[in-house]
């Protein structure tokens, strides 16, 4: 791994120049406020940029990465960094009024008090309210820093009151200079992860490292090509909710069975305690925690392959009108020559359509997954 010659806690945001300059200049005193909302499209950074933020608010030296107290705000276990990350679609007004409640507390060192709410979005009316007070009447050492996708997805009375921040999505070479330079991935890995996250991330990083993740992204992007008949298109659907199930599987299966350790050890862990009414109470609260969880991941993973089926058809669509170069899947480069040859752009158009509409039914009505999925491939069946 190499080491890059100056680290700061802005480091590791990428083609986020005009952020960091916003930021540094309010930690030294220009424009600060007690309310930011860092919007940006998933996997820019914003609750990176807000973590990085609140480092260097505490740090003595203004965010320079190394020391203690910058150390701990970025990992979210500094005291006085509230970090609220929503496992499931909604935040909940009791920890609302709990991190409300923490919010007006002196902070344990001298600096600041930051509330990091990751999930903005997720707040309803009666938990935005409660939100609302806290907001609007700080006291002098609190900060607020929300976090949303966009500006319109955050109640429009706590919008008002923050100062947005927007990220924008990091070019393909400036993702893979930073993979390279930071993480020392190879040039050519480096590059094709890039192109494949489309400016996530998160998702770079896991592409470029993890060869699992590179396969089940393969499988994905190769669903459309083989959409024929009917049959295979009930497959793909089916196919595609296993892989979801399989990549959330691969990140929840160790932390659920922490959890359960974590939750034996505070009953003692034999058997008597385990025959409690409290302890049954707590496994079936904590069972349900993970099983809400997994839904929203499972729903995480499935939104993100939709992402890549859309780019196999942006990539056909390029390929028609003769656009420049470079596929986002040159991987698949054979299939998706096959599918710009048997459709028009208008029919290419469509389906991005048809997965938009499927994506919507599914994240904001809730539809049941395999019905839209298998409804949504028949749409993008090549006849
Ligand atoms: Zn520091």
């Amino acid at each position: 791994m190499s080491t890059p010659t100056t680290t700061s806690v802005w480091s590791s945001l990428v083609g986020q120049r005009h952020v960091v300059d916003t930021l540094s200049r309010a930690v030294d005193g220009h424009g600060m406020t007690h309310a930011w909302l860092f919007t940006g499209p998933p996997g820019s950074g914003r609750s990176n940029a807000a973590l990085a933020f609140a480092a260097a608010l505490q740090c003595p030296q203004g965010g320079c990465g190394d020391c203690h107290t910058c150390q701990t705000a970025l990992a979210g276990t500094h005291p006085d960094v509230s970090v609220t990350r929503s496992e499931t679609a909604v935040l909940y007004i009791d920890d609302m009024r709990e991190l409300v409640h923490r919010s007006a507390l002196a902070p344990a060192q001298r600096r600041w008090q930051v509330m990091v709410v990751e999930d903005a979005d997720r707040l309803g009316e009666r938990t935005g309210n409660t939100l609302l007070k806290a907001i609007e009447e700080p006291t002098s050492k609190t900060i607020w820093l929300l976090c949303a996708p966009t500006i319109e997805d955050v109640l429009p009375t706590i919008r008002s009151r923050c100062r947005n921040v927007a990220l924008t999505t990091p070019s393909a070479h400036e993702v893979a200079r930073f993979l390279a330079d930071n993480d020392g991935i190879p040039d050519g890995l480096a590059a094709f992860a890039a192109r494949a996250s489309q400016g996530h991330i998160g998702r770079a990083r896991a592409l470029a490292r993890d060869e699992n993740t590179r396969n089940r992204r393969r499988e994905v992007v190769s669903l459309p090509g083989g959409l024929t008949t009917l049959g295979a298109c009930l497959n793909a659907a089916a196919n595609l909710l296993d892989i979801a199930k399989d990549e959330t599987l691969a990140q929840t299966d160790r932390s659920n069975a922490r959890e359960l350790t974590d939750l034996d050890t505070t009953y003692g862990g034999d058997r008597q305690a385990k025959a409690s009414r409290s302890y049954r109470a707590a496994l079936k609260e904590l069972t349900h925690h993970q099983t809400q969880r997994e839904r929203r991941r499972v729903m995480d993973v499935i939104d993100r392959s939709l992402m890549d089926i859309m780019s196999v058809y942006r990539d056909a669509i390029s390929l028609q009108v003769g656009g420049p170069g470079v596929l986002v899947n040159e991987e698949v480069r054979a299939q998706i020559v096959d599918i710009a040859r048997r459709s028009t752009p208008e029919e290419n158009l469509r389906r991005i359509d048809a997965i938009f509409a499927a994506r919507d039914h599914m994240m904001e009505y809730n539809a049941n997954r395999e019905v839209t999925l298998e409804a949504m491939m028949v749409r993008l069946r090549i006849q």
